[in-house]
């Protein structure tokens, strides 16, 4: 990172991208009414937002420069907390889900916890550590939430009435 203005782009785009993962994993959760689970994303979702909040508070008055989607300096192309889409499983247990929001978590405190240890700017290295603990929190509800719902038997894949195909 070499600017504060580069840093904080990266930044919103990662707290937008993670706040509407939430909610898409709040909806598969909500499809399987499993409403506890979706109350948690919802809240996790809501953390995202007020993160963005304080992102784009840090960056006014500012002339934030405009970085192309690919771009962005993302650890393996694609904003960190993202879940892959091919994890949205219609039949995602909230095991999976929970499993899924926490990678995505780990990957976006990575983020920030290297872009702290690399970055030669006093503000930056401030900043990210500061975002870095906070998804490090993040990480600890969903590992709490994860000794509530254990790893589903096997074959909880197996749909025994699929859904018709309209493609
Ligand atoms: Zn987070």
């Amino acid at each position: 990172m070499e600017t504060l203005g580069e840093f904080l782009v990266h930044a919103i785009t990662l707290e937008d991208e993670s706040a509407q993962r939430f909610d898409e994993l709040a909806d598969v959760m909500e499809v399987h009414h499993n409403t506890e689970v979706a109350g948690l994303f919802k809240r996790m979702a809501h953390y995202s937002r007020l993160h963005l909040e304080d992102i784009r508070k840090q960056a006014e008055g500012m002339t934030l420069p405009h970085i192309s989607p690919w771009d962005l300096k993302w650890p393996n192309d694609e904003a960190p907390e993202t879940v892959a889409h091919e994890e949205g499983h219609y039949l995602m247990t909230a095991y999976h889900a929970l499993r899924a929001a926490l990678r995505s978590e780990r990957t976006g405190h990575a983020f920030y916890a290297n872009v702290a240890r690399e970055t030669n700017d006093p503000e930056i290295r401030k900043l990210a550590s500061e975002f870095a603990a906070e998804e490090g929190e993040h990480i600890a509800l969903l590992e709490k939430w994860l000794l509530k719902y254990p790893p589903p038997r096997e074959g909880w894949d197996d749909d025994l009435d699929p859904p018709a195909v309209v493609d």
